[in-house]
């Protein structure tokens, strides 16, 4: 079941202690306190680390500060920041190989999604702002203020550095997902402490030491182990923070946006979603119902954009959702490693068990269990992909995001009924469309209320697209040049001669 893991992972993996990345230096946390952190296709403990207490929160944000205030990154020619950006892309590709192994060993995802998907993006996403680096750029601006005679005004827009920024992440894509922010937030000239989630603390540190090895001065990217409610919450709270990024659930945001506001930190958040899909009769019903299990069963279901509730034109709905649920029974379940595997097991117990509650509140409240539904009977936190019907929109089911295997089909009358419905939830990240017809098509793009619509394809993101919720799926926009401002200041400045 163990693939032959990659020279490098084997040492990584056999050192004593992971340390945490603290001013270029691995430096041990500062308690006895430790995270066991588990396969979750054997469920066997693979590596411990340590749990970050205050002072060595404190620790890291002096040491970005420090490198922020003094240090040489951010009064680097463009250029040079831009080639340290590319030779971490490079190394990040390099190793593609180790990142991924190492990130199905702790997040059991299947090793060739880690590896497009976590590795070779987070390389994409690297190289994409490595760009950006030269390519920030101000503006002038003419004035109406009156000037003494013989004086004139010349009026300008500097874009600065936001400072030192603070960059959670969850678990999902661990690797990806931090490369959407300290990416773009080191092109911009910022300094970063990156804290990744517990359960998948391990490929964070392996991108930390990438970026030493791709000659990132000390300080700019520091990496610590540990939990939310100590480290996390922490390094929000901390004075010295100017910045905090933030990828998570909803109720996290929340949390950490009020911690924020006490400094006025500030914060940009990506969090939970609830993502529509809705087919059309005009649709390639082929094709949607590919689209439609591809978008919700990939990485098991934890994916923030995944479509989790399909919306059916009344007539097709049987045929369309029949086809997803035979497509979800075809699906081969197992480990990572294993290359005829559809499906891998879910992060940990814990959300496993989570997502079993969400399955038998579906049942409770009277939704159809069209098929799967059960925990598969071996070692490892596996589950069949799972279909629900329902008729009725305000099902727990539909409206809470399970972050699971788990899809609800619902029937829909017309273009006015589908809209009402997809944006009946608290949520508005993704949404996809499946029709034929360019009218329908543009009129549900201007109604629905998302961050992202793809029409005829599910969602799947590109450096270049900016991704970011309306509603209580988060503030702010990640990716793109918005993604680059976000870690951006200006400054005004009126020059009278
Ligand atoms: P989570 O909110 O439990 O944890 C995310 C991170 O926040 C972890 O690093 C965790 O340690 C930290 N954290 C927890 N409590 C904290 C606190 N009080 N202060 C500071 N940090 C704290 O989320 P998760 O279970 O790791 O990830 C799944 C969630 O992430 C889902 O809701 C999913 O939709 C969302 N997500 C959103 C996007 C997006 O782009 N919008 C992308 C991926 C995942």
């Amino acid at each position: 079941m163990m693939p032959t893991l990659t020279p490098r992972l084997q040492r990584f993996l056999d050192r004593n202690s992971h340390s945490m990345i603290i001013d270029g230096d691995s430096i041990a946390v500062s308690s006895d306190q430790t995270i066991a952190v588990v396969n979750p296709a054997t469920e066997e403990v693979i590596a411990h680390v340590g749990l970050a207490s205050a002072g060595d929160v404190d620790r890291a944000v002096s040491s970005a500060r420090l490198a922020f205030d003094n240090g040489p990154w951010r009064t680097m020619a463009p250029m040079d920041r831009e080639r340290i950006l590319l030779r971490f892309a490079d190394l990040v590709e390099e190793q593609a190989d180790s990142l991924a192994q190492l990130i199905t060993l702790e997040n059991g995802k299947l090793v060739g999604q880690a590896r497009s998907s976590d590795a070779i993006g987070a390389s994409k996403t690297l190289r994409y702002y490595a760009g950006w680096a030269t390519k920030i750029e101000g503006s002038t601006l003419d004035l109406s203020l009156k000037q003494k005679p013989g004086k004139q005004n010349f009026a300008f827009i500097r874009r600065e550095p936001v400072g030192v920024v603070a960059a959670i992440v969850p678990w999902n894509f661990p690797v990806s997902i931090a490369a959407w922010k300290i990416a773009p937030a080191l092109a911009a000239g910022c300094t970063v402490v990156l804290k990744p989630s517990e359960e998948t603390p391990l490929s964070a540190l392996m991108l930390g030491e990438l970026a030493l090895e791709a000659g990132m001065p000390a300080g700019v990217l520091n990496v610590l182990t540990g939990d939310g409610a100590t480290t996390g919450a922490a390094l929000v709270a901390h004075p010295d923070i100017d910045k905090v990024t933030f990828t998570g659930s909803t109720a996290t945001g929340k949390q950490i946006g009020k911690s924020a506001m006490d400094h006025l930190t500030g914060i940009s958040l990506e969090l939970g979603g609830k993502s529509p899909v809705v087919v059309f009769d005009d649709a390639d019903f082929e094709e949607a119902a590919k689209g439609i299990a591809a978008g919700i069963f990939r990485n098991q279901g934890q994916v923030c954009v995944a479509g989790s509730r399909v919306y059916i034109q009344k007539k097709h709905f049987d045929r369309v959702l029949q086809d997803v649920c035979d497509l979800g029974k075809k699906m081969r379940i197992s480990h990572g490693f294993d290359p005829d595997a559809d499906l891998g097991p879910l992060v940990s117990s814990q959300h496993l068990e989570r997502v079993k509650s969400y399955i038998g509140k579906g049942v409770e409240e009277g939704a159809v269990l069209e098929s799967g539904g059960k925990q598969v009977a071996r070692t490892g936190y596996f589950l069949e992909p799972t279909v629900f019907s329902s008729e009725d929109n305000q099902k727990v089911i539909i409206q809470e995001e399970i972050f699971g295997p788990v899809l609800v089909g619902v029937p829909f009358d017309d273009i006015e009924d589908a809209l009402q419905k997809a944006n009946d939830t608290p949520f508005g990240l993704s949404s996809s469309v499946w029709t034929q017809n360019i009218n329908t098509a543009h009129q549900m793009i201007d109604g629905l209320k998302a961050g992202w619509v793809f029409v005829n394809a599910p969602g799947r993101s590109d450096p270049n697209l900016p991704l970011g919720g309306y509603k209580q799926s988060g503030i702010g926009r990640e990716l793109g040049r918005q993604g680059l401002y976000q870690f951006t200041t200006t400054k005004s400045v009126n020059i009278v001669y």
